[in-house]
């Protein structure tokens, strides 16, 4: 039998190593002869030797990546290790310190008039999608001094009120003794929602009657928070750099247009009750009528191991039946021992694949238990993994995919993945199951996160008119009962959800993000399902792209897009298969 893999980070450094020293020397060395250019830079600059400054800076954070990558998997490894740690925190230190020596030149590229722009764009056509980047908020950035004084102002201002908000909910402490079962013990958010999930009913409820009691007593200072952070943010964005609405910065920061993401939300409002459907054989199969409290219910113990062996075997058919290149490119990590998948002492939690460089086979970590869930994990990162892969032509500015389109491929080789193993399964309780699992799955990430964004929308404008916290709270409850209708009960309690979403005070309207990449995935399939091979060639041109253009482009030049309603209704309709299916088998 296989032993479960652990990579070998001595492909990378040895610890202490000659090549190591004198790389960090190099580093240095060449973080100082690009600073040179500092003074070149007032001068107009040639498009040649712009050209020349760019490829600099490539090869200065090529090293950079490359040290601080190393420094960062030792870390991972093993999280005990004294002398992995304080490399990491030098590493840490250079990177800031690099970052400050390297910063003239970005300050001075984003203030270049256009027409000096342009002709030098045009001289590093591979690097023009970054440096357009670069520059795009220039229509919205402040004179210097003024920035400054934001910058200044912001730290005392809304960095601080958010921390507060952070202090104040962070050390909410739930009684367990609301809890039928409960041992009196007072318990943390995580330890309390492990609760919802419970197979008793009293629990799941009590669970969430106790977490927004806590925040139902602080929800008006709580609301008053978020009333102030959506008002600086409106001040801020609207008034002083003339974006056209709140959410119109977040667009901005991912590149895409406004309409695609208004076309995203009103299809998942229309497309709400099919959410509502999904509940009501989940109510069925638990024979209950169910609440809000019983979103989570457990509907059987998932208790069968898989070894390691035939868990590689199941990610790589599943990719192979897709595309030979998606097996051959996610077997390279394996096979080039870039893989730690075995548990060991003091190795981080979660799983990640990191792609330091394009020229590099990627490294993926996680932790394999044998559980069902494991298979998903290893697809999801070897899918980045040949994500990077596939766009290693490209710069090191370029090649990793953006945020709109960073869990195209994780996602994808989840759901062949899902494919395989629901033709595989060896029983229609096995295959109900799993279609349960995928359903929980597309709601937490589309349906919840899509009516999460909807509210902000709202809640952006409702300040605007001056509502109070209790208008807002009423106003958040009105969307859950449009999303549940008449398929889900709702109590009074889930008026204070809104006050505990911590990512809709930190990052406005970033909750979009998570609907966006799972019903692009979802609107993929639909294609797939419905071309056959014909769309393995687009899957992968869109991945070999990386983040060299704007998601909609790449999306449309792979011949996949655009992102218009019709778009999204096909991803809808890959949910609406997996509901007949399970209806089927129930
Ligand atoms: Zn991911």
């Amino acid at each position: 039998m296989r032993e479960i893999p652990h990579w070998n980070l001595d492909q990378l450094y040895a610890p202490d190593s000659p090549a190591l020293k004198s790389d960090l020397a190099a580093l240095d060395e060449q973080a100082a002869r690009f600073a040179r250019w500092r003074e070149r830079l007032a001068a107009d600059i040639t498009p040649a030797d712009f050209t020349r400054l760019v490829a600099e800076l490539e090869d200065v954070h090529r090293l950079a990546h490359r040290l601080s990558g190393y420094a960062a998997l030792a870390f991972a490894q093993n999280t005990q290790d004294q002398k992995a740690l304080a490399f990491m925190a030098k590493m840490d230190e250079k990177m800031a310190d690099l970052g400050n020596e390297l910063l003239f030149f970005e300050i001075w590229w984003k203030e270049l008039p256009e027409e000096k722009a342009a002709p030098l764009i045009a001289a590093a056509p591979d690097f023009a999608y970054w440096l357009r980047r670069t520059r795009a908020l220039r229509p919205h950035t402040l004179p210097e001094e003024q920035e400054k004084i934001v910058n200044l102002k912001d730290v005392t201002g809304r960095e601080a009120l958010i921390a507060l908000y952070d202090s104040i909910t962070n050390r909410y402490r739930y009684r367990t003794d609301f809890v039928p079962g409960g041992d009196g013990r007072e318990v943390t958010r995580d330890e309390l929602m492990v609760r919802v999930r419970s197979d008793q009913p009293e629990v799941r409820a009590g669970a969430y009657r106790e977490l927004y009691r806590v925040y139902a007593q602080d929800g008006p200072i709580l609301g008053q928070i978020y009333q102030t952070a959506v008002r600086d943010w409106r001040v801020e964005n609207i008034r002083l750099r003339h974006y056209d609405s709140p959410q119109a910065v977040r667009h901005k920061a991912n590149d895409l247009p406004p309409e695609a993401v208004a076309a995203l939300l009103k299809v998942a409002r229309e497309r709400a009750p099919l959410f509502g459907e999904f509940f009501k054989l989940k109510a069925k199969a638990l024979n209950i009528k169910l609440r809000r409290y019983d979103l989570y219910a457990p509907l059987t113990a998932d208790d069968q191991t898989v070894s390691f062996e035939d868990g590689v075997t199941e990610v790589l058919e599943a990719f192979g039946a897709f595309s030979p290149r998606f097996r051959e490119l996610a077997a390279a990590i394996i096979d080039g021992r870039r893989f730690s998948a075995r548990p060991q002492p003091g190795k981080q939690g979660g799983a990640f694949c990191y792609s330091m460089l394009p020229t590099d086979l990627p490294w993926v970590l996680m932790t394999y238990n044998g559980r069902r869930q494991d298979l998903f994990t290893m697809a999801h990162e070897l899918g980045h993994g040949l994500h990077s892969q596939l766009a290693k032509e490209h710069n090191l500015f370029h090649f990793h995919a953006t945020l709109p389109l960073a869990e195209t491929a994780s996602t994808f080789g989840e759901m062949l993945l899902a494919d395989r193993l629901m033709k595989r399964a060896a029983s229609n309780r096995e295959r109900a199951n799993m279609l349960f699992h995928l359903l929980d799955d597309a709601y937490a990430t589309i349906g919840r996160q899509a009516f999460f964004a909807m509210f902000e929308i709202q809640a952006h404008e409702m300040i605007e008119n001056g509502a109070t916290v209790d208008e807002l709270a009423d106003a958040y409850h009105q969307n859950l009962a449009e999303q549940f209708a008449d398929a889900v009960d709702l109590t009074d309690e889930f008026r204070w959800e809104w006050v505990s979403i911590p990512h809709i005070f930190h990052t406005p309207f970033y909750v979009y993000a998570y609907s966006f990449g799972q019903l692009l995935v979802y609107s993929l399939w639909r294609q797939y399902e419905k071309e056959g091979p014909a769309f393995v060639p687009r899957l992968t041109a869109l991945l070999a792209k990386g983040g060299s253009a704007p998601p909609e482009t790449i999306l449309r030049e792979s011949g996949l897009g655009p992102l218009d309603e019709k778009f999204w209704q096909g991803g809808f309709e890959v949910i609406e298969k997996m509901l007949t299916d399970l209806k089927a088998l129930l």
